[in-house]
């Protein structure tokens, strides 16, 4: 019954113990909000919130806390403020950042929301916690793990014995590997940032070293710790991230809280390409999560592509992916038609998720499970059977009864369940005529209620045992108006 987890800091598979498994504690960087996010940044969105969902089964919903910060100080959200700001925009400069930033953390909860990205517990924003920001930092001058110098202050690595653990590097070879020209108050140059002073023109914020802005690796350093404590269970992001972000947390974490661990376990993600190349602006295959969907990709099928690749591999997003994973959905949201909820979720696809979220494996599963429905006449399916289908592919949140995401498999957001109430009085009425039919030897109303059906894209399957009528991918609910 145990999860297992990949924990980067270790290079190994280990055994999840929650520190305190009445409160799991997760998280995961988040989004530089600028701008919309891109497909590649909603993988590790998506990786975590498979493992929230086991999480959650595992040890029960209220007992999970999942914290995915917004860094909404940045460069490229200032540069978007100041150029409203000359274009005429009222307001401060504060405000107009604030008012992007706002912009784009609306976007990315509705682009989420499509792939059916369950929401955190906490969202904290950078500009919230600058406060603990400072004191942290003052902390860490007071342990001589850090200086202050022309306006800046600087993380001081050599203070820190076990810089480097993490990525696998040495400080020396950091060095001699680094070709930028250092700056001149670094004592040394792998020193990072804290806190850096700020110009007139741009948001700022009072500390003991002058007005400025903190470096973007404190503000995850003191919102975990401000949300989930010093030492908590699981920190993820992607493997770009490795180093020196998350490097740079552990020093500052580390030094700060020698007491705790900061996080026990360490979980990257590998990076999306697209058509077997790393997606870039330049190559012109870079896409936002949003392109796809205003092209009429369901948010499902973005999910199921993502999923369908371990979070440690490398995953390609193909055209030909996209396009099986869509018949495959379609195909299982017929299946799954008459679900009810509270199924049993399958062994076999909670084993394979508590394997390192092996969601590849899960998916599999899901396929038998499919397979073996698929097998029996529709009537024969045990209902239990195929709400245990539902609820495991629920784990993997898919199949969901979320209208964002469950409409697009029939034109048009139709309601499950009255669509089915509808095929099963459709199913009632055709042995009706049938059986009429056989008296009078009359055919034409069955004739005209199955070519009806079929026109719709039902299958009509007509036995000695009655009449059973499955809806195919091309089903359309509004063309059996007026037959019932
Ligand atoms: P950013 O807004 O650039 O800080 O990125 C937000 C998250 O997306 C981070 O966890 C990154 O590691 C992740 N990310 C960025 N690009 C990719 C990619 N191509 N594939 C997977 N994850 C990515
Ligand atoms: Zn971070």
């Amino acid at each position: 019954m145990d999860i297992r987890l990949t924990n980067s800091k270790t290079r190994r598979k280990e055994r999840f113990e929650p520190l305190d498994p009445d409160n799991v504690r997760l998280y995961l960087c988040g989004p530089t909000v600028y701008d919309r996010a891109h497909l590649g940044n909603a993988r590790p969105v998506l990786v975590f919130d498979v493992l929230y969902r086991l999480l959650r089964h595992v040890y029960g919903a209220g007992h999970v806390t999942y914290v995915r910060n917004f860094t909404d100080v940045d460069d490229k959200i200032n540069a978007t403020a100041l150029a409203r700001k000359e274009a005429g925009a009222a307001g401060t400069i504060e405000e107009l950042v604030r008012e992007r930033s706002d912009e784009t953390i609306g976007w990315y909860h509705a682009d989420m929301g499509a792939l059916g990205a369950l929401r955190p517990d906490e969202e904290p924003r950078a500009t919230e916690f600058i406060p603990q920001m400072v004191a942290m930092i003052e902390d860490l001058i007071a342990k001589d793990h850090a200086y202050a110098a022309e306006g800046h202050v600087l993380f001081a690595v050599e203070s820190f014995a076990e810089y480097g653990q993490l990525s696998g590097r040495s400080v020396d070879d950091m060095i001699a590997g680094a070709r930028v020209e250092v700056a001149p108050y670094k004592r040394n140059p792998m020193d990072f940032v804290l806190w850096k002073p700020s110009s007139d023109e741009l948001p700022g914020w009072d500390s003991p070293w002058g007005r400025g802005r903190p470096g973007w690796h404190i503000e995850c350093s003191a919102m975990a710790h401000d949300l989930l404590g010093e030492s908590f269970d699981i920190h993820g992001g992607g493997n770009d991230l490795l180093f020196p972000h998350h490097e740079n947390e552990i020093a500052q974490s580390a030094c700060a809280f020698p007491e705790g661990d900061f996080a026990k376990i360490w979980l990257h993600n590998e990076m999306l390409q697209v058509e077997g190349k790393k997606m870039s602006k330049s190559l012109g295959n870079f896409f936002t999560v949003r392109d796809l969907l205003d092209q009429g990709v369901p948010g499902e099928v973005i999910r199921f592509v993502m999923l369908s690749t371990h979070y440690r591999k490398p995953m390609d997003w193909t055209e030909k992916k996209r396009e099986e994973a869509e018949k495959t959905l379609r195909k299982w949201r017929s299946l799954a038609n008459s679900a009810k909820s509270g199924g049993k979720v399958d062994a076999a696809v909670l084993e394979a998720l508590r394997d390192d979220l092996n969601t590849w494996g899960a998916i599999s599963a899901l396929h038998e499970l499919a397979k073996a429905i698929d097998t029996l006449q529709r009537h024969e399916v045990p209902q239990e059977q195929i709400d245990s289908f539902a609820a495991s592919a629920q784990m993997l949140g898919l199949l969901e009864d979320n209208a964002q995401m469950g409409a697009w498999v029939f034109d048009g957001a139709v309601d499950r369940m009255a669509r089915q109430t509808d095929l099963d009085a459709l199913a009632d009425r055709l042995s009706e005529v049938r059986r009429a039919a056989m008296e009078t030897k009359d055919f034409a109303e069955v004739d005209r209620l199955k070519s009806a059906l079929v026109e719709a894209g039902v299958e009509v399957r007509m036995s000695r045992a009655g009449v059973e009528l499955v809806p195919g991918q091309q089903f359309d609910p509004s063309r059996l108006e007026g037959l019932s």
